[in-house]
């Protein structure tokens, strides 16, 4: 119902850079090897995404922004075994249920549609542009609800989480290229073509990439991959510490832990570094379903992927410094 949906909203799309989040995962989940976000006020004014993935076939589209309308789970057995980054089907959903939205789309397969939705309901389907790819397009958010106002005080915060987020995603999928746009102006861009040193440097600057030492570990369910800075460039908070678990960012305060604990005697206690980690495991070993967002994950095996990262970093930055 349209009430549940506004209440589910406000766990799944909190505020705006929520919203970037979700639709910038269906767009990976897409196989976008490029996703373009333009932002205008915070998202509060527009949120618009551009991909080039695999589309949505016309004959889904009415139904996208159903509760449940998810064509990433066929099974139960598929809930144990999550590789892409949504699963629930209820991003869209809930976004419809608090904004404008339109949908150009072309599936691989299907014809092009141009879509049209007011709290949640199709208002208009016509015929798209022949362009593989979609192009999400949410104005007003929140316009029916009492957070607008919230986030319209706080649109400069906003801002800031919206570029946290690009930041990741791209630092996490080196093979995928970012841009994003906030009111005209070009804030990130990356290229996608696999290296992530140079993302590294699209992100950081020249002088981060430069300091940059190659990690890399692994034992029989994990590996570890990524670069991590040489101490003496460092920053004054923990928010430098990029930390994706199959290419899906995450926060966990153990790991983060385990890369300060390696940097221990290389950096003055008020100090952090800048680390860029991948880890690749059997999803099986990560609990994803701890909050709506999916940031916070827990693993089972904890206390040895702990072990293994912290030990990985350190020794390759000693022996860097050697
Ligand atoms: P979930 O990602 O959990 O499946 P969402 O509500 O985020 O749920 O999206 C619903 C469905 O809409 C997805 O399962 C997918 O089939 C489709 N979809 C959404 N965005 C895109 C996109 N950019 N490209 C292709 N399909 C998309
Ligand atoms: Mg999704």
């Amino acid at each position: 119902s349209a009430i549940q949906n506004k209440i589910a909203a406000g766990e799944v799309v909190e505020r705006p850079s929520s919203v970037v989040k979700e639709l910038a995962e269906n767009s990976i989940d897409a196989h976008a090897t490029q996703v373009e976000v333009f932002i205008e006020e915070s998202g509060m004014k527009q949120i618009r995404i551009v991909d080039n993935g695999d589309g949505i076939h016309h004959t889904d589209g009415p139904l996208l922004f159903q509760r449940h309308a998810t064509s990433k789970i066929d099974t139960d057995y598929d809930l144990f075994q999550i590789r892409s980054l949504g699963f629930r089907g209820e991003a869209l959903a809930s976004i419809g249920a608090v904004a404008k939205v339109t949908v150009e789309t072309k599936h691989t397969a299907g014809n092009p549609v141009f879509i049209r939705f007011e709290g949640g309901n199709l208002v208009e389907q016509i015929p798209g542009k022949e362009r593989q790819g979609t192009d999400i397009t949410i104005t007003d958010l929140f316009f029916n609800t009492p957070a607008r106002l919230k986030y319209m005080r706080s649109m400069r915060t906003e801002s800031g989480k919206i570029i946290d987020i690009i930041q990741r995603m791209a630092l996490a999928n080196p093979g995928i290229s970012f841009r994003l746009v906030l009111d005209g102006q070009e804030k990130i861009m990356t290229k996608g073509n696999g290296n992530l040193k140079e993302v590294i440097s699209d992100i950081y600057g020249l002088n981060v990439a430069r300091h940059a030492v190659e990690i890399e570990a692994h034992d029989a369910d994990f590996d570890i991959r990524g670069y991590a800075i040489r101490p003496e460039i460092n920053r004054s908070n923990r928010n430098y510490l990029n930390i994706s678990v199959n290419r899906r960012f995450i926060k966990n305060f153990m790991l983060s832990q385990s890369i300060v604990n390696a940097y221990h005697t290389l950096l003055p206690k008020d100090k952090y570094p800048i680390v860029v980690i991948d880890i690749k495991m059997d999803p099986k070993l990560v609990d994803v379903n701890v909050h709506p967002s999916k940031i916070e994950v827990r693993f089972s095996k904890e206390r040895e992927l702990n072990k293994l990262l912290e030990s990985a970093v350190s020794s390759h930055i000693k022996d860097e410094m050697l």
